[in-house]
């Protein structure tokens, strides 16, 4: 089961009363207010410090400014496709606060210059939400809704604008990124939906900027409960595992499946880009991943690796022939079938394939790799043999083990 939960001092996107929220009660909380001066909300956005949440991080008016400043007619795309498993945030603020997203969307515009939007999505219920409130919004611009697949790739930015143009839901190479050449060549603004949703609560909330942007939506899973939480900037896991029962955790799965395994001081760990990696970790969108009493860290990243590998786009040569062998490789050591050599493999593996793909997922999975290596070489030795319990069943490729549900 997964709840919802603010630890803020005050609502923001969580509102105290579920459900979806419609044009009434976004009004009255100073929604659709007129469009300022498109300059100084782009001011505002930066001044609050506000990054992506897609899971990179950027700050998110240096990307507006980028697409406002490129010659030539721009697109503005709602964002809400989350590949990353165990993730739920954007799904549920599309099923939930359609209204904000949509204001992001229209302000967004405002500040590009854009002349047309796009809400791009996979989820049947946050569809039929977003349609609902794209007819009853108090905005002109233009909006079509375009589905794809759930993927892990589908929402990385290159793949939106192909699909959007009609294609396949599949990166590309980049240059050009879509700031540059976009949906039918066009600069275009890819923007997460939570990154829209707080720039619509910036504008709406002069009062709280620093609180809105430095908020953020995270999912937590392991052995128990999962949870969507909104919590503070530099909210501490400690804190965040505690409220699920995940504290005594022995590893932590970071930002989905991007930001690798953590061991020992995980507890330490604040939610910061900046701070995760310099950790060696990663934030990515916010999801997080606790081992339970009778996991192994070793089943979970063979697990893990194993979707990554499943999902590859195998578009890239040395992303199919890398993750496959990551994940043959790591599944080898759970069984305590893995020769002499493959820690060694794994290390210059996990060191060498970043960046070499199109898009994220192989680095994802050496990252997986070299994490398990850096903080588990204790459970990595007492693998040499089979016998592990927590390994005996390691693999599914469907990451049943990372799915939460949506609330
Ligand atoms: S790195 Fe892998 S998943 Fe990404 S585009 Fe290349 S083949 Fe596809």
């Amino acid at each position: 089961m997964t709840g919802v939960i603010s630890l803020l001092p005050e609502h923001v996107l969580i509102p105290p009363s579920t459900g979806a929220e419609g044009l009434s009660r976004y009004l009255a909380g100073g929604g659709y207010a007129p469009v300022p001066e498109p300059d100084r909300l782009l001011d505002l956005i930066g001044a609050a410090g506000l990054r992506g949440r897609g899971g990179a991080g950027f700050p998110a008016a240096v990307k507006l400014r980028a697409v406002r400043d490129a010659p030539g007619p721009h697109v503005v795309v709602a964002n809400g496709e989350e590949g990353e498993p165990g993730s739920v945030k954007d799904r549920w603020l599309l099923r939930h606060r359609p209204h904000a997203v949509l204001d992001g969307l229209r302000l967004a515009a405002a500040v590009t210059r854009a002349g047309r939007g796009c809400v791009y999505l996979s989820d049947d219920p946050a569809e039929q939400a977003v349609r609902r409130a794209l007819a009853e919004r108090p905005s002109d611009l233009p909006v079509d809704v375009v589905r794809t697949e759930h993927t892990y790739v589908a929402g990385e930015e290159t793949a939106v604008v192909r699909r959007i143009d009609g294609g396949p839901a599949l990166p590309t190479a980049k240059p050009p990124r879509p700031f540059e050449s976009g949906v039918g060549g066009a600069p275009t603004l890819v923007a997460n939906v939570e990154t829209l949703a707080r720039i619509a609560l910036i504008h709406a909330r002069p009062d709280a900027t620093d609180l809105v942007a430095g908020a953020q939506l995270v999912t937590l899973s392991g052995a128990g409960d999962a949870a969507l939480v909104e919590v503070p900037a530099g909210t501490h896991l400690k804190v965040l595992a505690d409220l699920r029962g995940y504290g005594r955790a022995e590893a932590v799965l970071l930002g989905g499946l991007f930001g690798g395994l953590y061991g020992e001081g995980w507890t330490d760990l604040p939610l910061d880009h900046d701070q995760m990696r310099a950790a060696g970790g990663a934030l990515g969108c916010g999801a997080l991943y606790f081992t339970g009493p009778r996991d192994c860290p070793l089943a979970v990243a063979v697990e893990a690796v194993s979707y990554l590998a499943a999902q590859s786009a195998r578009q890239c040569g040395v992303c199919v022939s890398g993750t496959g062998a990551l994940a043959d490789t790591l599944a080898a050591v759970a069984r305590g079938e893995a020769g002499d050599d493959a820690v060694g493999k794994l290390r210059r593996w996990s060191e060498q394939l970043p960046g070499r793909g199109a898009c994220g997922l192989l680095d994802a999975a050496a990252r997986i790799a070299g994490t398990l290596l850096t903080h588990f070489p204790d459970r990595i030795d007492t693998h040499h043999r089979p016998g592990c319990p927590a390994c005996a069943g390691a693999a599914p490729e469907d990451g049943r083990r990372f799915t939460v549900p949506v609330p």
